[in-house]
C-alpha cells in the first residue's frame, strides 16, 4: 500500500503576512496586513480585490522579491527564508519551491531567446533534459513556428504560454500569477485559464491566481480570498463567496463584473454601500 497525501494537505501556508511601505514623505503605508491561506497540492486559490488593494504585494512576499514585516511562507512544511539563499543548489531548490507569471511576460522573457531556447535554458540551469521543451511548448499549446520565434514575434496570447511554461520548466509546487491574463483579449483569457486548470489538473501544482476581475478567478480558483486596503474582508469557497457575498465590497467587486442583464447602476449603488464600511 502506498500512503498518499491527501488533497487537502496544504501545500503552501500563509500565515500573517503583513507589510508597511515607509512613503517618501515620512508616512508608512500598509499594503498588507494579518493575511492568512492555505493551499492543498493542485488546488486553486484567487486573490482578488480593486487596484492598489494589496494582491501584487501579497504575491511579492510569496515569492521573496518583497520582504514581509511579519508572518511567514511555508511550501511542503518548510518556511521559506526572507531571503534569496546563498550557494546556487539553495537558490534553484528555492525556485522549484513556487515560480510566478506576471501580466508582462515581456519583463521576463529574454528578448534575444527563441521560444525553444528560452526553454531549454531554464530546463538546463534546473538540472533537468532539455529535451523536455518539446513537452512543454505542446503543453502549453505553442505549435513548430512558435518554438522557433523571438518573443516579439509572438502574440500576447503566445507569450503568455511561453512565460507559463518557462515556469513549468522549473517544475515547481506552487505557480503565483499577477494579472497573467489581464493584457488580454476575452477570448484568448478564457483560452490561458482553461489551459490553467489542465496544467493544475494534470501535474498537481498548486495555483494562486491574483486579478482585479472577480469574473476571472470564478473558474478557476476553489478558494477566493477578497482584499481592501491591505485587509482581507473575505475569504472562503469562490462558490459560496460569488453566491452569497458576506462583505459589502465583495458584492460591490461581484457588481462590477459586466455579464448578460447587467447594470452599471448596480455597481454605483454597491460603491454607495461600501464607502460606508469604515476599512481596518
Ligand atoms: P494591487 O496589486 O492590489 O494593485 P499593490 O500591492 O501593488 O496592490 O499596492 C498596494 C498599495 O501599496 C498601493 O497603495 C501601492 O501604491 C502601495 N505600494 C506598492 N508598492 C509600493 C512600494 N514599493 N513603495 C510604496 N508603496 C507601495
Ligand atoms: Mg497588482
Amino acid at each position: 500500500m502506498t500512503t498518499t497525501t491527501p488533497r487537502s494537505a496544504p501545500l503552501l501556508t500563509v500565515e500573517g503576512l503583513r507589510k508597511t511601505y515607509r512613503l517618501p514623505g515620512g508616512g508608512a503605508l500598509t499594503a498588507a496586513d494579518a493575511v492568512s491561506f492555505a493551499v492543498p497540492a493542485g488546488g486553486s486559490l484567487g486573490i482578488v480585490g480593486e487596484s492598489g488593494s494589496g494582491k501584487t504585494t501579497v504575491a511579492r512576499m510569496l515569492m521573496g522579491l518583497v520582504r514581509p514585516d511579519a508572518g511567514t511562507v511555508s511550501v511542503a512544511g518548510r518556511a521559506r527564508t526572507p531571503r534569496t539563499p546563498r550557494g546556487r543548489a539553495a537558490r534553484l531548490a528555492r525556485a522549484r519551491e513556487i515560480q510566478m507569471v506576471f501580466q508582462d511576460p515581456y519583463v521576463s522573457l529574454d528578448p534575444r531567446l527563441t521560444a525553444r531556447r528560452c526553454l531549454t535554458t531554464a530546463l538546463r540551469l534546473h538540472g533537468r533534459p532539455e529535451s523536455l521543451a518539446d513537452g512543454l511548448l505542446d503543453r502549453v499549446g505553442l505549435g513548430a513556428r512558435e518554438a522557433q520565434a523571438l518573443p516579439h514575434g509572438l502574440s500576447g496570447g503566445q507569450r503568455q504560454r511561453l512565460a507559463i511554461a518557462r515556469a513549468l520548466a522549473v517544475d515547481p509546487r506552487v505557480l503565483v500569477l499577477d494579472e497573467a491574463v489581464a493584457a488580454l483579449d476575452v477570448s484568448i483569457q478564457a483560452q490561458i485559464l482553461a489551459l490553467l486548470g489542465e496544467i493544475r489538473r494534470d501535474t498537481g501544482v498548486a495555483l494562486v491566481f491574483v486579478s482585479h476581475d472577480l469574473a476571472v478567478v470564478q473558474h478557476l480558483t476553489d478558494e477566493v480570498l477578497v482584499m481592501r486596503r491591505g485587509t482581507v474582508v473575505e475569504q472562503g469557497a469562490t462558490t459560496e463567496v460569488l453566491a452569497a457575498p458576506q462583505h459589502p465590497y465583495t458584492r460591490l467587486l461581484l457588481a462590477s463584473v459586466p455579464r448578460v442583464g447587467w447594470d452599471p447602476a448596480d455597481a454605483v449603488t454597491a460603491r454607495a454601500a461600501t464607502a460606508a464600511v469604515p476599512s481596518a
